[in-house]
């Protein structure tokens, strides 16, 4: 029996080495390794010295291998638990559990070492029977309980790490670590039964070495068995792309959800077959390997981009196995990279193009139609600032969109529009696609606000013909609004041509507002006064005042200046510089004693947003101490009619305080007869237009005036008119019952001095 019991041993210690060296050279870095290598080392010295104190003749030297086998199974033990808690990765929280482990083992092996003098934990007894002597453990004492109890901790806690972590694992995992239990188990089973039934060998010492090979085979070489298939299985179903394999017949063998979804397939194989099938057809072809292509499909509704890949499988020999589709959605991205080139390229606000992509869309089409004649046309709303400031942003929003509208509206097909600054559009089309009638009745829509108010909206176009194709399109917008800039009658004229002289104009245009500031401060703008002639009796009891620019280079007349500063507003601030040097005459006069007489002054239309004109006018008159009834205030018709319910109520409180008011440039706008039926004012100053008029069309022009100066009569107005350069016009005019005449016939405007001196006083006969 001894000799089986060693054979079994030595067969035992023989395989562990076998395992021992084979893990070796064939295990590459795994963490498991040496807590395996640790158990198989322990588990060898101790049935080692098990082996060798059985055979042992000295009690001495038995007791010292049997202390030593003792020992290493202390080792063999703790080695187990830390293995288990590395393989299962399931470590226990109350770290004191391991050290009182380990501090007890520790004690132990001191107690087991020093046995072999002192035999406390146990003795041995030398057993004979046919096969000869062997030296078996006896008279265990409670020390050697102490012994089973730490060893058979490092085992439970072992073997329940296992099952709990068999428990939890997937079924296809459960063998590695119920196997390990089993034999950790099925040891300590063996090892009772040795100590329970008092049996002459310890044959659990056989099991700890099985279960060291059935450790190493679990943790290095062991793969389940269908684990890669159903590895592959789960990667391809949960792969965002979807996934067709099929066979070498052309047959479909596997697919995913995201190919289903793709064929629209319904988990039919069939119906993937045809749908590859088609594919390939389309685009791959016989005899090609790999290809790549894109689709777009509508899927639930929506859009979807797709890349599709094609790849024929071959095997070592290079024979054809089958192949594969990939079905990569990348709409997502898409979608992301569509909406930043939108942004990019777009206005948020109208949704027309930008500037920078209307000039790289223009500039596209002009180069490739080298034969076609192109205009760059922009458009600009007069006022717009005003808008955002009198009736909010989201009103002017609204007017851009709709003018946005509008071009989508009114532009031929393939031509190219966009928005270029806050007021301002741009379109490219074909000179010959061009029809301005048709774009003048769609922009003349556009003319209040939706809020009803009477404010209009006037937009203005400048159209550049393409000469140079090379030309920067920015450089011919630039040109187009140059022309929009030449447009000085807001009402009436809305488009204008860019000719080459806009450029100089411009440049001077910049000059006269640079030098403003200086002209004010330096007293450069003068007060000239064109007198006024009493048909009546031929008396001149004063003059309208009208601005001069004594500039150094020489005079220069408000034509040259006034519209300019109207459109940058610098005019408000001329005109009460005017109003003021009107007023510090008046008040030179009343000093003087003559209190009859009077000046006129102009209010730009541009004055009532830009200033609180009632304020400003009525601080003069107090502040100069004037009577109101000296100082003419002469407002344009079109200035009153833009913004009727404010204005009318300024001037009829400007006509209280005392002022005369008179409606300057009759006939000059658009709705004459209406200015009249609405406005109280006492003087009609009637446009020199109209005379111009009565050269051409004599009869009826004049029939036309004599109505006008008649109407005015009848409404309590006196008459103005403006312009009379002939005797013929003096007369008619005077028939006609024209209360007062201004014009070169009678005197240009001549500095305030000389005014003075000419006429202060005296009496001119007509
Ligand atoms: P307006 O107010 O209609 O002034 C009359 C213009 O007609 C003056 O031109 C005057 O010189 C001119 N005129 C007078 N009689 C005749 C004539 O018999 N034949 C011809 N061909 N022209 C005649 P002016 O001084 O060059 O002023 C032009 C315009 O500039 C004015 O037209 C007025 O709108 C504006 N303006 C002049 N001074 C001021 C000012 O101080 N403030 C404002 N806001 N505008 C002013
Ligand atoms: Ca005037
Ligand atoms: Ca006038």
């Amino acid at each position: 029996m001894k000799w089986i019991y060693v054979s079994a041993l030595c067969g035992a210690v023989i395989l562990m080495l076998f395992c021992f060296f084979y893990s070796k050279v064939k295990t590459k870095k795994n963490v498991l390794e040496k807590p395996m290598r640790r158990i198989m080392i322990f588990a060898g010295i101790s049935i080692t010295a098990n082996c060798i104190a059985v055979l042992m003749t000295s009690k001495f030297y038995a007791l010292i291998c049997y202390a030593i086998y003792h020992c290493f199974l202390d080792a063999f033990g703790m080695a187990l638990l830390h293995y288990v808690r590395l393989y299962t990765g399931i470590r226990a929280k109350n770290k004191n559990g391991i050290k009182i482990m380990g501090i007890s083992a520790l004690i132990d092996c001191l107690l087991l070492l020093s046995n072999p003098f002192i035999k406390i934990v146990y003795d041995c007894v030398l057993i004979s029977d046919k096969y000869g002597h062997f030296w078996k453990v006896t008279d265990r004492g409670f020390l050697f309980l102490f012994h089973l109890a730490v060893i058979y901790s490092f085992i439970v806690v072992s073997f329940v790490t296992l099952i709990k972590k068999a428990s939890s694992s997937p079924a296809i995992y459960k063998i590695k670590y119920v196997t390990v239990a089993f034999m950790v188990g099925i040891s300590m089973a063996m090892n009772l039964m040795y100590m329970n039934f008092d049996f002459n060998f310890d044959s659990s010492l056989v099991c700890y070495a099985l279960m060291t090979c059935a450790v190493y085979y679990f943790s290095i070489l062991y793969i389940p068995r269908g684990l890669m298939e159903k590895l592959l299985f789960f990667t391809i179903a949960n792969m965002k792309d979807g996934i067709i394999c099929m066979d070498i017949d052309g047959k479909c063998v596997h697919f995913n959800k995201n190919a289903d979804i793709y064929c629209d397939a319904y988990n039919d194989f069939q119906a993937i077959e045809q749908q590859a099938k088609y594919m390939f057809r389309e685009n791959v072809g016989e005899g090609v390997t790999e290809a790549t292509w894109e689709s777009v499909r509508r899927v639930d509704g929506e859009m979807h981009h797709y890349t599709l890949e094609y790849k024929s499988i071959f095997d070592n020999h290079r024979c054809y196995l089958g192949c594969f589709f990939i079905i990569h959605d990348h709409t997502e991205e898409t979608n992301k990279f569509s909406a930043e080139k939108y942004r990019a390229t777009h206005d948020m606000l109208t949704g027309v193009y930008n500037k920078e992509y209307f000039c790289e869309k223009s500039s596209q089409m002009i180069r490739e139609n080298p034969d076609t004649s192109y205009y760059i046309i922009c458009s600009d709303v007069k006022n717009f600032k005003l808008v955002n400031d009198i009736f909010g942003v989201e009103t002017g929003d609204n007017l851009l969109k709709k003018i946005a509208a509008l071009l989508q509206e009114v532009i031929p097909e393939n031509c190219v529009y966009g928005r270029l600054s806050s007021d301002r559009f741009a379109m490219c089309v074909p000179k010959d696609t061009f029809n301005e009638s048709v774009l003048l009745k769609r922009i003349r829509k556009i003319d209040s606000l939706p809020e009803n108010t009477s404010f209009k909206i006037h937009i203005h176009i400048g159209v550049y013909e393409v000469t140079d194709p090379d030309i920067r399109v920015s450089v011919m917008c630039d040109r187009a609004n140059l022309a929009i800039h030449t447009i000085k009658d807001s009402y009436q004229n809305i488009v204008a041509y860019y000719d080459s002289h806009l450029r100089e104009d411009f440049i001077n245009e910049q000059k006269v507002i640079s030098e403003f500031e200086n002209a004010l401060k330096t007293k450069q703008f003068k007060a000239y006064v064109q007198p006024q002639i009493t048909a009546k009796d031929g008396k001149i009891n004063g003059g309208e005042v009208l601005v001069r620019w004594l500039h150094p280079d020489g005079m220069i007349p408000p034509y040259k200046f006034i519209q300019i500063f109207e459109q940058t507003g610098l005019i408000s601030r001329l005109d009460s510089y005017m109003w003021e040097l009107a007023c510090i005459q008046l008040d030179k006069w009343n000093k003087e004693g003559r209190t009859n007489y009077y000046l006129s002054v102009n209010i730009s239309q541009k004055d009532f947003y830009l200033l609180d004109v009632y304020e400003v006018i009525t601080s003069l008159v107090k502040k100069y101490n004037i009577n109101p009834k000296n100082l003419h205030l002469e407002i344009t018709e079109t200035a009153i009619m833009n913004n009727p319910t404010e204005q009318l109520k300024l001037v009829s409180r400007l006509r209280e305080f005392g002022f005369l008011i008179e409606i300057d440039d009759f006939g000059s706008g658009y709705s004459s007869l209406n200015t009249l039926k609405d406005l109280t004012a006492d003087v009609l100053k009637i446009d020199m237009g109209f005379l111009k008029h009565t050269e051409n069309r004599e009869e009826r022009s004049k029939t036309i005036l004599r109505m006008i100066i008649s109407l005015a009569k009848s409404l309590d107005m006196e008459v103005i008119t403006e312009g009379v350069e002939t005797k013929e016009q003096v007369d008619f005019l005077t028939e006609f019952g024209c209360d007062i005449f201004q014009g070169y016939f009678f005197a240009k405007p001549m500095p305030i001095e000389e005014f003075e001196e000419k006429y202060i006083g005296t009496y001119t006969k007509v």
